[in-house]
């Protein structure tokens, strides 16, 4: 079934892993190694079957390819996801059993954090593999890859507001609207309000908006989905889980811009149509939010957080070259990126099979 569902969603390889004393049950996807071995995170999630789970990492893996492509790193995409409940399921020996598999495929898969996973859990994962980043910055680890991944989408932010509004201006004037406060939301939420925005957030977890409304200074809390989206924003930045634009949100957002780091935002592909129908300028989410890739990938050679920000720092250049590009060509950014994106993938795949 793996051979079959590979071939016909363009993945290389998807594995799964399954270790009947630990109750590990996982899938590794990867989609492309064409620009090298294949670095994503490792969602722990407790997904209702095996099929969704395995729907959302063939998605993830080739979000990543396509992220690592545009953020031009050598690496090419992959993701792992472990179902079940991290709370209830993390053990020692289910991550370790993990990184087992992960070894086993010998370097054309690296893994880091992702939902559900933190750098304690990498250090876990690494005592059987070697190809694991996101580990503790004590170990000589890149630590929480929110850190970078928060950085860039403001940066894309910058971007996608000077594209709307010839500036982004004073941040006191800007009223944004966070999904999800999680590790990257909070900090977005928090530079932004420091910084003088009006930032609103929503969260489903309780526990997530009491620290929000803690140590973020004067930030709002919508109850629901639809009072973020209809508030009065200039930007909205999904930060929760994928899939939150559809038909339905989309009609009711009130904002100008869309730039967040959630993985796979639009729920279909007829979605960046829709916010282009409606004014609505989309910053293409694996374009924004690949400061974490660029945190975890910088570990791989000796982390150094100074080397790994500056790389981040391009994100606004190569967000901006994405609205140019698609200006010029007449074609909304995602497709932009896009293209981009598998022209690096296809150009450098053929390059490298040159000896
Ligand atoms: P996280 O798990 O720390 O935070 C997610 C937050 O969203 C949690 O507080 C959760 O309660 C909340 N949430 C979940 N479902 C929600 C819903 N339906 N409505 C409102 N809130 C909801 O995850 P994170 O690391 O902050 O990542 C957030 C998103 O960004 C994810 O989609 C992730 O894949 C993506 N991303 C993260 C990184 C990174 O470096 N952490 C990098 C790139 C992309």
């Amino acid at each position: 079934a793996a051979g079959v569902l590979s071939r016909e969603s363009g993945h290389e390889q998807v594995v799964f892993c399954h270790e009947p004393r630990s109750g590990l049950r996982a899938i590794i996807a990867i989609y492309s190694t064409a620009l090298g071995p294949a670095l994503g995170g490792t969602r722990f999630y407790p997904y209702a079957c095996e099929e969704d789970a395995l729907a959302d990492v063939l998605e993830l893996s080739k979000g990543m390819a396509y992220k690592n492509a545009i953020a031009g790193l050598d690496l090419g995409g992959g993701k792992a996801v472990i179902i079940g409940d991290p709370e209830r399921d993390k053990s020692e020996m289910l991550l370790r059993a993990f990184g087992r598999f992960v070894q086993s495929l010998a370097g054309r898969y690296i893994t880091a954090c992702d939902i559900g996973t933190f750098s304690a859990d990498m250090d876990v994962v690494a005592r059987e593999s070697s190809y694991v980043t996101g580990r503790s910055t004590e170990l000589g680890g890149a630590g929480d890859s929110a850190v970078l991944t928060a950085h860039g989408v403001l940066l894309g932010m910058r971007a996608a507001g000077e594209q709307v509004w010839g500036r982004w201006g004073a941040p006191w004037q800007r009223r944004i609207g966070i999904q999800g406060v999680g590790k990257v939301g909070f900090r977005l939420a928090r530079t932004l309000a420091e910084e003088g925005a009006t930032v609103i957030v929503h969260d489903v977890d309780q526990r997530a908006l009491d620290r929000a409304r803690a140590e973020i200074p004067g930030v709002q809390i919508a109850p629901d989905l639809d009072a973020l989206l209809t508030a009065d924003l200039d930007v909205f930045a999904p930060c929760a889980m994928g899939g939150v634009l559809d038909e339905r949100t989309v009609s009711r957002l009130s904002a100008r811009v869309v730039c967040g780091a959630a993985n796979n935002q639009l729920a279909d592909e007829t979605v960046a149509k829709l916010l282009d129908d409606r004014g609505i300028l989309y910053a293409p989410d694996y374009v924004v939010n690949a400061g974490g890739v660029i945190q975890v990938a910088d570990e791989i050679g000796g982390f150094d957080l100074v080397r790994a920000t500056k790389r981040a720092d391009r994100i606004y250049d190569v967000t901006r070259e994405i609205f140019r590009r698609g200006a010029a060509d007449r074609v909304r950014p995602d497709v932009a990126a896009a293209r981009i994106a598998e022209a690096r993938m296809a150009d450098l795949a053929a390059v490298r099979t040159v000896h």
